[in-house]
C-alpha cells in the first residue's frame, strides 16, 4: 500500500510502526484498540517529522493519504502529542465536505444531516484554518441549510474566494495550520508549563468519520467505567443522538445518560445492543490498556463504533482509587500503582478541599501553608475564636501574625489567616502540626485588626462574622461558603499506604508536640517522632501562666520553686507521648524559642499577668522590655537557654527520665532520645551533656533502676554543619532542623521572608520558596559536609532531617540521596513523604 511504504504516514493495522515517541500517544492508543479489533474507522498516522515538516511548508503528497480511505466518506483530524496532557490544537471535523458530497448525503441521509456536517466543517475551517474574525459569522444563522447558505456567502465575502472544494486541498489546509498551530509562542509555553521539552513534537492523525448523523440510531458520546470525581466504579458518560465528536458533553439537557437512571433517559434503553458492546470494549481497554480510558463512540444505525480512547481525568481522591484497584484487579503490579500516584495530591485526601467544580470568588492568594479547606466566619482574637468555638460556630481567625498567644485560639479555630510569614512561620508550623488550614503571607489584603476588617484591594470590607473560606491547599482566600469534598482515608488510601511503607528505604517519623499529635502520627503508621518541640506543651493557658512565673522568678531559689510545678505537667506529657507512641522512639527536643515569646504583647495580657503574679503592671512592662531583643531568632534561644539559665533543661531531663521509667513499668522499654536545640559550638554541647548525665544517674540512683537514653544534636546552623565532625563523638544522633538552617544560610528571616517571597519566586531569583523546598544547592551542600563529617568522626551515628523539608517529596529525595536514615515531618505530612520515598526506593 501506498501510505504504508510512505515512512511518514502510515496506515495504522496491528503491526505498523507506530511509536508514541514518534507518532504520539493518540497514534499509539488507537494501534492498540486496533490490534484488539475493536471498531475502529480506518486511520493513518502523520509522525511528529512529517507534522513539522508541514509546518516548514513540505506538504506530503495528499492523493496518497487519500486512496486509504473510502473515497466517499468524511476525514477528521485530531492532534497526537507524546503526552496528552500537553494539549494540542482542537479536531477538525468532517473534511472533505462540499458541494457536491453535500448533494450525495442530503440523498442518503436527509438533508439537514448534510448541512449540519457541511457547515461545522465550513466554521471550523473558517475560524482556525482561513483564521477568519468571529465576528464575521455574527448576524449569519448558526444551522439549518439556510445557516450553511449564509455561512458559505459570509466565507465568500470575507475572503474574497470560493470555499474550498477539493478534499486534497481541504485536507492539506488543515494539517498546515494544524502542525502550525503547534508551532505558536502560546502553544509553546502553555505545554512547557505542563513538562513538555522546547522540542516536543506533534503527530496528527487522519480517520475516517463515522458521522453520527443520520437515519436508524445515530450519535455519539463518551463512556467511562468510574466516576472522575470519587474513582468508584459507575458507568458514566453522555450520549446525544443526531450528533458528533464530543457534542455530547456539552448538551445538557439533550443528552442521554448512559446507564439506566432515574433522572432520565438513557443509551442503555435506547439502544441496549450498542451499550453493551460499548461497555464490554470499556472493560477490555480497561484491562488491555492497564489504566482507567474515556471511550469516544460513535452509534451508526444501532451499532457501536470506537474513535479512541483516553485516559479519565480524575481528582486525586480518584488518582488513589483507580490505582489500587488495578492493582487489585491484578492489571498492574501494586508497585506501578503506588507509581502512577502524585505524592503531593495526596494532601487532598487528607483534608477537606474546595469542590473542583465550585466557583470561587477570590479575595487574594498568600502562601499555602498548611493544606485542606474551610470556611467560617471572621475573628480577629484567640478570645472570640474561643467564644465562637464553645457556640458551635466554625471560625477563621485572622491576626496579622501568630504568636504563642494565639496558640488556643488556632485550637479553636477552623483556619488561620495572617498577612506576615513564610512557610516555618509560627502560624505556619503550629497550622500544619494541628492539620488545620492555613495562609500566611496575605499582603494582598489590608489587615485592619484595630478596626476589626479585612480590606481588599478593589475596596472589599469584611467584618467580624463575615463568612471566608480559607483554601490552605492552593492559597486562596475566597468570600463566601463554596461547595466542600470532604476527606477520603479510605480502604484505597490504607492500601496505598501500607505498599508504599513496604517499599520504603529512609525511615519517615512526626514531628509531634502533644498526644493528639502523636495519636495522629500512629494513625499513619509512623516509625517514631523525630521532633518534639516542648515549647509547644506550654502554650495552654494554665501552663501558660506557669511558664510566665518561671520567667518572671528573679532568683535561682524562686525559679527552682516554679520548676517544681512545672516538672509533673512535663513528666505527664512525656508519658502519655512515650505509651501513645507503644516502645517507639521519641525525641525529645530541649526547650527552644526565645523566652520572651511567652510574655504578653498587649496591655490585656501584661495586666492579666500583673495579676496573676500580684506585682505592679509597671513591673511586667519593665521585664518584657528587658526581655525584648533586637533579633530574638538569632538571640537568646536554644541551647544559649539552656546554657545561660539550666535548670531549665535539667527539670526537662528529669522529666523525661521520670516518664521513661514510669511508661516503661507497663509497656514497652522506653529509650528516649533528648535533642539540644541550635547548637553551634561543641563546648555547648559538653556543658548540657554533663548536666543531663548528672540527671540522668540521679533519677536512676532515687529510683534504684537503670534506664538507657540517647542524647543527640540539632544541627541547625551553618556552624553545627561545618563542625560536624568536632560535634558527633558526643552524640548518638543528629537531626538537621533545616528551617534554622535556611533562614541562616540564607540570612533570610523565616518570619518575615513571605513579604517578599513570591516576588522573588516570579522574577525567578529563588526557583522556589526554600523554606518549602529545600535548596539542594547552597543549603543542601551544608547538609552534605554535616553528614559526610560527622559520620566519619562517629560511624553508626544516627543522621535525620526534621525541619519542614522532611514532608516535601523533592527534598525527601535529596536527604534519601544524601544518606540520612530518617526524614521527621508533621504528622499529617507523613503520607505524602512516604509515597513519596517509595517512589524513590522502586
Ligand atoms: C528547624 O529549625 O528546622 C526545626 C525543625 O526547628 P524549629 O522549626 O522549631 O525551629
Ligand atoms: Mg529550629
Amino acid at each position: 500500500m501506498a501510505v504504508q511504504n510512505n515512512p511518514h504516514t502510515t496506515l495504522i493495522t496491528p503491526a505498523a510502526p507506530v511509536a508514541t515517541n514518534t507518532h504520539g500517544g493518540r497514534a499509539k492508543c488507537l494501534q492498540r484498540l486496533v490490534r484488539l479489533d475493536m471498531p475502529v474507522p480506518r486511520t493513518v498516522a502523520l509522525s511528529f517529522e512529517t507534522v513539522q515538516g508541514i509546518a516548514d511548508g513540505h506538504v506530503p503528497d495528499m492523493a496518497r493519504i487519500l486512496e486509504q480511505f473510502d473515497p466517499t466518506a468524511l476525514l477528521c483530524v485530531r492532534p497526537s502529542s507524546e503526552d496528552p496532557d500537553w494539549g494540542g490544537p482542537g479536531a477538525v471535523l468532517n473534511v472533505g465536505m462540499n458541494d457536491a458530497r453535500y448533494v450525495d448525503i442530503s440523498d442518503t441521509m436527509g438533508a439537514d444531516a448534510a448541512a449540519a456536517l457541511y457547515l461545522r466543517f465550513v466554521q471550523t475551517y473558517a475560524l482556525h484554518v482561513a483564521r477568519l474574525d468571529p465576528d464575521v459569522f455574527d448576524d449569519v444563522m448558526d444551522d439549518g441549510q439556510q445557516g450553511l447558505s449564509e455561512t458559505l456567502h459570509a466565507y465568500e465575502a470575507e475572503t474574497d474566494e470560493s470555499f474550498p472544494q477539493d478534499p486534497g486541498e481541504q485536507l492539506a489546509a488543515v494539517l498546515k495550520s494544524m502542525a502550525r498551530a503547534w508551532d505558536g509562542t502560546t502553544a509553546r509555553l502553555l505545554r512547557q508549563a505542563k513538562g513538555a521539552p522546547a522540542d516536543a513534537g506533534l503527530g496528527l492523525v487522519v480517520q475516517e468519520m463515522i458521522p453520527g448523523l443520520g437515519r436508524g440510531e445515530c450519535g455519539s458520546g463518551v463512556m467511562q467505567l468510574v466516576n472522575s470525581t470519587t474513582g468508584q466504579p459507575q458507568i458514566t458518560g453522555r450520549y446525544l443522538s443526531q450528533s458528533q465528536g464530543r457534542d455530547a458533553l456539552g448538551a445538557g439537557t439533550g443528552a442521554l445518560y448512559l446507564a439506566r437512571d432515574e433522572r432520565g433517559p438513557s443509551l442503555e434503553e435506547v439502544a441496549p445492543e450498542a451499550y453493551a458492546e460499548l461497555q464490554q470494549h470499556a472493560e477490555l481497554m480497561r484491562r488491555k490498556l492497564r489504566e482507567e480510558m474515556q471511550v469516544e463512540f460513535v452509534i451508526e444505525n444501532g451499532h457501536a463504533h470506537i474513535l479512541d480512547g483516553v485516559r479519565v481525568t480524575r481528582s486525586s481522591r480518584a488518582a488513589v482509587q483507580i490505582a489500587v484497584r488495578l492493582a487489585e484487579d491484578g492489571i498492574i503490579p501494586a508497585q506501578e500503582a503506588l507509581m502512577r500516584v502524585d505524592p503531593h495530591a495526596l494532601n487532598e485526601l487528607l483534608h477537606r478541599q474546595v469542590h473542583p467544580d465550585a466557583s470561587r470568588d477570590v479575595l487574594t492568594t498568600g502562601i499555602a501553608a498548611s493544606p485542606g479547606a474551610a470556611t467560617g466566619q471572621i475573628v480577629f482574637t484567640a478570645a472570640e475564636a474561643q467564644a465562637s468555638a464553645s457556640r458551635g460556630e466554625p471560625c477563621i481567625l485572622v491576626r496579622r501574625e501568630t504568636s504563642p498567644e494565639d496558640v488556643r485560639g488556632m485550637h479553636a479555630a477552623a483556619a488561620v489567616l495572617t498577612e506576615k510569614g513564610g512557610m516555618t512561620s509560627h502560624a505556619a508550623v503550629i497550622g500544619r502540626g494541628l492539620g488545620l488550614p492555613c495562609i500566611v503571607g496575605a499582603s494582598g489584603l489590608r489587615f485592619v485588626t484595630k478596626k476589626r476588617q479585612l480590606m481588599t484591594q478593589d475596596g472589599r470590607v469584611f467584618k467580624t462574622g463575615d463568612l471566608l473560606t480559607i483554601d490552605g491547599t492552593s492559597g486562596q482566600v475566597l468570600a463566601g461558603q463554596p461547595e466542600m469534598l470532604e476527606a477520603a482515608l479510605d480502604d484505597s488510601f490504607r492500601t496505598l499506604m501500607g505498599w508504599a511503607e513496604a517499599e520504603c528505604d529512609i525511615g519517615i517519623r512526626a514531628n509531634a508536640d502533644t498526644p493528639a499529635d502523636a495519636q495522629m502520627a500512629q494513625n499513619f503508621n509512623v516509625q517514631g517522632i523525630g521532633l518534639c518541640r516542648t515549647e509547644h506543651m506550654f502554650f495552654e493557658p494554665g501552663r501558660l501562666t506557669v511558664m510566665r512565673e518561671m520567667i518572671f522568678a528573679q532568683t535561682p531559689k524562686g525559679r527552682a520553686a516554679v520548676m517544681e510545678r512545672l516538672l509533673p505537667i512535663q513528666r505527664k506529657d512525656f508519658v502519655q507521648l512515650f505509651r501513645i507512641m507503644g516502645g517507639k522512639p521519641v525525641c525529645i527536643r530541649l526547650f527552644d524559642p526565645p523566652l520572651h515569646e511567652f510574655l504578653p504583647t498587649n496591655r490585656t495580657g501584661q495586666r492579666e499577668l500583673a495579676e496573676a503574679l500580684d506585682i505592679p503592671v509597671s513591673d511586667v512592662e519593665r521585664r518584657v522590655a528587658a526581655m525584648s531583643e533586637y533579633n530574638p531568632m538569632l538571640g537568646l534561644r536554644g541551647v544559649r537557654l539552656g546554657v545561660t539559665v539550666p535548670e531549665i533543661y535539667d527539670m526537662q531531663a528529669r522529666a523525661i527520665f521520670e516518664a521513661t521509667l514510669e511508661a516503661s513499668e507497663k509497656g514497652e522499654p522506653v529509650v528516649p532520645e533528648v535533642m539540644i536545640p541550635l547548637v553551634s559550638a561543641c563546648r555547648e554541647v559538653e556543658l548540657v551533656k554533663t548536666r543531663i548525665d548528672a540527671v540522668a544517674a540521679s533519677v536512676a540512683a532515687e529510683q534504684g533502676r537503670d534506664f538507657d537514653y540517647r542524647l543527640g544534636v540539632m544541627v541547625e546552623t551553618p556552624r553545627a554543619c561545618l563542625r560536624a565532625d568536632e560535634i558527633a563523638p558526643h552524640c548518638a544522633f543528629l537531626s538537621f532542623g533545616t528551617n534554622d538552617l535556611t533562614q541562616m544560610t540564607y540570612g533570610l528571616s523565616r518570619d518575615d521572608a513571605g513579604r517578599f517571597m513570591s516576588a522573588y519566586v516570579n522574577q525567578g531569583v529563588f526557583t522556589e520558596d526554600p523554606f518549602h523546598v529545600l535548596d539542594t544547592d547552597g543549603v543542601g551542600e551544608l547538609l552534605q559536609l554535616g553528614v559526610q563529617r560527622g559520620r566519619e568522626s562517629q560511624p553508626g551515628i544516627t543522621l535525620s532531617v526534621c525541619g519542614e523539608h522532611g514532608g516535601n517529596p523533592e527534598s525527601i529525595a535529596f536527604c534519601r540521596a544524601a544518606g540520612f536514615d530518617y526524614v521527621s515531618c508533621s504528622p499529617f505530612r507523613v503520607p505524602v513523604a512516604r509515597l513519596a520515598a517509595a517512589q524513590l526506593a522502586i
